[in-house]
């Protein structure tokens, strides 16, 4: 069941998205090479803990930090820790924010210095997937539609879709109904309502859409080792639209 939210649960998801923001934003003045993914998580933790609320990732099915910090061929679901980010890399920050019982989800792909032009190609083209599945969203669409132009966008710059790992429903619950993925024929699911709520994510890799799981059994990462990059935004349904409550006005 996809739960219709009403404008008072809307208020508050969009509290706990624009804390996810700023603890974005923190992160980013933070990327740089030389600093470890602990520093970026310590700073997003204290951020988020300073606004009253609670990082939604720490302790979920064990996750052991605020935020999933993952580094070039490192998908998502990365643990921050004492890995250096070395000129060149790319790392995506993900954060999640519960306030007063409603959930935020945001995550970005960001450069570590001078990257190299196809690194940044990657990071461009996910990003603008996830622009043109947004450009879907309105009250009366299929959702498939959303996944389909996220798909095609990526697949016509010559990069590959995650498939294991879905966007998600999200208000009461980090994960709520519908799954969302990324990729798939239009004019399929469910059809969308205003007043839905959805965490709309592409990860999408350079090389092959097929993933493993590290030893930590957390890191997803790319099969071949080629970069990987993530960009997602929360969303809410309108009747002529969308409002993306991961971007601050
Ligand atoms: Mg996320
Ligand atoms: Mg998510």
């Amino acid at each position: 069941m996809i739960n219709i939210r009403s404008k008072r649960e809307i208020d508050l998801i969009r509290n706990s998205c624009r804390i996810v923001v700023e603890a974005l934003d923190l992160a980013s003045e933070l990327v740089r090479p030389g600093v470890s993914t602990q520093v970026i998580d310590d700073r997003i933790d204290k951020y988020i803990l300073s606004q009253g609320a609670r990082p939604a990732f720490k302790g979920y099915n064990g996750f052991p930090a605020s935020s999933c910090i993952s580094v070039e061929d490192e998908v998502v679901h990365g643990i921050p820790g004492n890995r250096i980010l070395r000129q060149g890399d790319i790392v995506s920050v993900d954060v999640g924010v519960e306030c007063e019982g409603f959930f935020g989800d945001s995550a970005r792909t960001f450069s570590v210095g001078e990257i190299s032009p196809e690194k940044y190609r990657l990071m461009q083209v996910t990003k603008e997937s996830l622009y043109d599945g947004l450009s879907k969203v309105q009250a009366g669409v299929r959702l498939s539609n959303v996944s389909h132009a996220i798909q095609t966008k990526v697949e016509s710059a010559n990069f590959s879709v995650v498939r294991d790992l879905v966007g998600h429903g999200i208000g009461q619950k980090l994960h709520e109904d519908p799954q969302i993925p990324n990729f798939g024929a239009p004019n399929s699911g469910p059809r969308l309502k205003a007043g839905m709520v959805l965490a709309i994510e592409p990860m999408v890799n350079m090389g092959t859409h097929e993933v493993k799981t590290r030893a930590d059994n957390w890191t997803v990462m790319t099969q071949d080792g080629l970069p990987s990059a993530h960009f997602e935004h929360t969303v809410v349904v309108t009747n002529d639209g969308l409002e993306i409550l991961t971007v601050l006005n």
